[in-house]
């Protein structure tokens, strides 16, 4: 694939991660495991789903008030603000595919000021469809807005962003790692939002 800077100036169509990639990672895991009792080596929503009913459910719920109180708490990333400002005043279309709940993701949005940027009806969670690495999730955006999955630019901080862009053919950009570590699945790349902001200008 041709991937020339010019190029990506003229993408109208993209979709977001969220966490990590839009927000700064903020779950601290380490706490969350000590609080639900779950060994370092075993998966958070794996182990609760094994426990019965009654434990299960109140973990659950424990994870959910936490997750909220997160979401409240979200920090945008680096030129994550003006990158998707400049994009929206552009009249890009833009959505946001994440492994999080919707609900979460809207108010994660809302916290870092950019909820007007999107309308919910592209924000997907992990409800809407099949996670990343997944295309599904792309697959629906675009025909949400009547396009090929080409004409989508995937924006990630982690492998299944980029997978879930190879996989759906559209196209990919990492951000927010000093290296790029997936050089067969990143199209571009970004130490951060500033940057791919700076390449859009
Ligand atoms: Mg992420």
């Amino acid at each position: 694939m041709t991937t020339t800077r010019h190029a990506l100036a003229s993408h109208r169509h993209w979709v977001f991660d969220l966490d990590g990639t839009l927000t700064i990672a903020v779950h601290d895991f380490a706490a969350i495991r000590r609080t639900l009792e779950i060994r370092d080596d075993e998966d958070i929503l794996a182990h609760i789903a094994a426990l019965p009913a009654p434990e299960a459910d109140a973990k659950r719920a424990w994870l959910l008030e936490h997750e909220y109180a997160l979401a409240k708490a979200s920090r945008p990333a680096d030129g994550a603000v003006p990158l998707v400002r400049t994009l929206a005043a552009r009249g890009c279309r833009l959505g946001i595919l994440t492994r999080n709940l919707r609900e979460l993701a809207l108010l994660s949005l809302e916290a870092i000021g950019l909820a007007d940027c999107f309308a919910a009806a592209d924000v997907l969670g992990r409800e809407d469809a099949p996670p990343k690495p997944s295309p599904a999730g792309l697959q629906r955006i675009a025909t949400g807005w009547s396009i090929d999955p080409a004409e989508l630019t995937m924006v990630g901080d982690y492998a299944y962003d980029l997978a879930s862009a190879r996989a759906a053919g559209a196209r990919s950009v990492l951000v927010n790692l000093p290296d790029n570590r997936w050089p067969d699945l990143a199209d571009w790349h970004f130490a951060d939002c500033l940057g791919l902001h700076a390449a859009l200008a």
